[in-house]
């Protein structure tokens, strides 16, 4: 059997070595999404104190208005608009005292009625006039004689109105959503179970961190890079540490994760080189694509199942294997979970960055936003090698040259912030 060639399956996935030169990142990225299927995630409900950034899974609907009745939006006095012109700037009675929670009588013809702040405006009433306007003697008090009808008064229904959908399913509940949900009156929310992500890391070459490194050892940081970013996607990991590179270990594992987990991402050990071991226990277990991708930091990434369960193989080295993460794994990983935004928002920015020949891969290049006489601009870290972790740390998001493309300084590129991949 060639190096890459899969064993077939319902769906058949392409391979490096049928396409001649690189994979451009979109038709990459659009054969992940067409393999996996959203929304097959089990449903729980969730309280609202435990629902912040879980997946919604039904579209929620409002069952009564917000707010329930027009009320007050300031302390002070609901009125009859006609009634203060009829008064001519005498002092009016003062019928009633409403504040909030309160059930109102109607207004009696030619009097006010003080009220206060979110308090329901009786009927009959059609304006509030604020407190500050006003001069009160005992219980009459003596108004402006002309203000706007409606004024000061927050319509029954103006946030949300009976049976709006107020919450679509896919949403990814942040603070404001469980707000607005809370307003309606909804306290158990359907939501997708999280996505179980089974991480493993492949190299002999990997020490602990808190262990001592022996001779040829570094730490495995992609362990951790990659935990975080599952984590801050509000999924469930499943850490499976570090495989031996042998075949039997790595199948051993593979296997075992596969049974546990929805989706399996692996570190390392998808190159070509003879110590690489997971493209042949995964080929063996289910099916396996490698691709050399048409972006720099991330070229070899693999992509399959290990038995019916998703395969995502990452790129070994830390920076392209965040960046793969991120713009590769992170839609399946959303689709996987229901959610309906897949893609990060990027905004176009002018970058403080020269580059005279165009290239084959599209480049991602780790920066910060710096103020430049008053307008925000791209600045590339000094070295951008795909083994430089701490280009990453230092940056605030991702720059995206295009391949093909020459650049000078002050031109506009898509930046992708981080906190737009989390
Ligand atoms: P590989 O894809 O396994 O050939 O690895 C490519 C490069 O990434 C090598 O220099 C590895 O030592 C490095 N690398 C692989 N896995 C990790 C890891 N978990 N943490 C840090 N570096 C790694
Ligand atoms: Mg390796």
């Amino acid at each position: 059997m060639s190096g890459c060639g899969g064993k077939g399956g319902d769906k058949p996935l392409t391979d490096c070595c049928s396409q001649p030169g690189l994979m451009p990142f979109e038709q990459a990225l659009a054969q992940l999404l067409d393999s996996v299927q959203g929304g097959q995630q089990p449903v729980e409900k969730v309280h609202l104190t435990a629902a912040l950034g879980r997946v919604l899974a039904e579209d929620l609907c409002a069952g009564l208005d917000v707010p329930p009745a027009d009320n007050s939006a300031m302390d002070g006095y609901a009125v009859r608009v006609a009634d203060l012109a009829a008064a001519a700037g005498k002092p009016l009675t003062i019928s009633q005292r409403i504040p909030a929670g309160v059930d109102p009588e109607p207004l009696q013809p030619g009097t006010v009625a003080r009220i206060f702040t979110g308090a329901s405006v009786p009927e009959g009433a059609d304006a509030v006039v604020m407190q500050e306007n006003t001069e009160r003697d005992g219980e009459q008090v003596k108004m402006p004689t002309e203000i706007p009808l409606g004024d000061h008064i927050r319509r029954r229904g103006q946030d949300i109105a009976n049976g709006d959908a107020v919450v679509k399913a896919g949403t990814r509940l942040q603070p404001q959503h469980l707000g607005v949900l809370a307003s309606i009156g909804i306290a158990e929310l359907p939501c997708y179970r999280p996505l179980r992500v089974a991480l493993l890391s492949s190299g002999d070459e990997l020490a602990q961190p808190g262990e001592v490194a022996g001779p040829g050892q570094i730490y495995n940081s992609n362990r951790y890079s990659l935990t975080g970013l599952i984590q801050q996607l509000g999924m469930e990991l499943i850490d499976l540490g570090t495989i031996e590179d042998t075949r039997a270990a790595t199948i051993e594992a593979l296997q075992g994760a596969a049974a546990k987990a929805d989706l399996l991402i692996t570190s390392g050990g998808v190159s070509v080189g003879e110590e690489d071991h997971i493209k042949a226990a995964v080929e063996q277990l289910g099916e396996i694509s490698l691709w050399k991708l048409a972006i720099k930091p991330g070229k070899p990434l693999a992509f399959g199942r290990v038995g019916q369960t998703p395969f995502i193989g990452l790129p070994g080295n830390p920076v392209s294997a965040m960046l793969c993460f991120q713009v590769l794994a992170r839609p399946v990983m959303m689709k996987l979970q229901g959610a309906g935004e897949l893609h990060p928002k990027s905004v176009m920015l002018p970058i403080d960055y020269q580059r005279s020949k165009a290239q084959k891969r599209r480049e991602y290049l780790r920066v910060r936003r710096v103020e430049q006489d008053g307008q925000l601009v791209l600045k590339p870290y000094t070295n951008q090698s795909s083994g430089v972790l701490t280009s990453v740390a230092w940056a605030e998001g991702y720059a995206v040259i295009p391949a093909d493309a020459q650049i000078a300084p002050g031109d506009l590129v898509e930046f992708i912030p981080f906190s737009e991949l989390a």
